[in-house]
């Protein structure tokens, strides 16, 4: 994601910001700086790399607190993040017979009406893990409909 953002800034490390275009996105990223903090991108010369920015840290905004980002439009309802996911795994017997779980079960992921849903973000164990995440939902999606931010 921070390659991302750097790649819609000037990318001309000028430092009129106090510092270099990657720094600088990872505060854009933080939500420490805004992009009106960079006089560069002012110009109508970045006003398309402006507004691609723009949209950019508005889906970031829409992260869960878990940093998933689901684009419903791509997912095809096929099950298998709900049945790689870590925390589904170790909660739902239904899951790790390859199976959706039951609807009395608590799980992080699961298909409603055809479309993958994050049932409930407190459960995922990225929230829990400080290093080496789990990305099992991202990494096996087939149609790039999960990305974790
Ligand atoms: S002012 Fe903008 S273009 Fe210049 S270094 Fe900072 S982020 Fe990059
Ligand atoms: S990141 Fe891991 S634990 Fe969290 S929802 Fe995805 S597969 Fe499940
Ligand atoms: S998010 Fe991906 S893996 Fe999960 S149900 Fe949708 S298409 Fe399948």
């Amino acid at each position: 994601m921070l390659k991302k953002i750097v790649e819609c800034l000037p990318q001309t490390d000028c430092q009129m910001c106090g510092m270099t275009c990657a720094d600088f996105a990872g505060f854009l990223l933080s939500g420490d700086l805004t992009t009106a903090e960079c006089p560069v991108l002012q110009e109508p010369a970045y006003a398309e790399k402006a507004a691609a920015l723009q949209e950019l840290l508005a889906s970031l905004a829409r992260r869960a607190k878990s940093g998933h980002l689901i684009d419903v439009s791509r997912c095809n309802g096929c099950g298998i993040c709900v049945i790689v996911c870590e925390y589904n795994l170790a909660n739902s017997a239904a899951c790790r017979l390859g199976k959706g779980p039951a609807a009395d079960e608590k799980v992080a992921l699961r298909v409603v009406n055809g479309q993958v849903v994050l049932a409930d973000e407190n459960l995922c164990t990225r929230l829990l893990q400080a290093a080496d995440k789990c990305s099992k939902c991202q990494d096996h999606c087939p149609t790039q409909a999960i990305v974790l931010v």
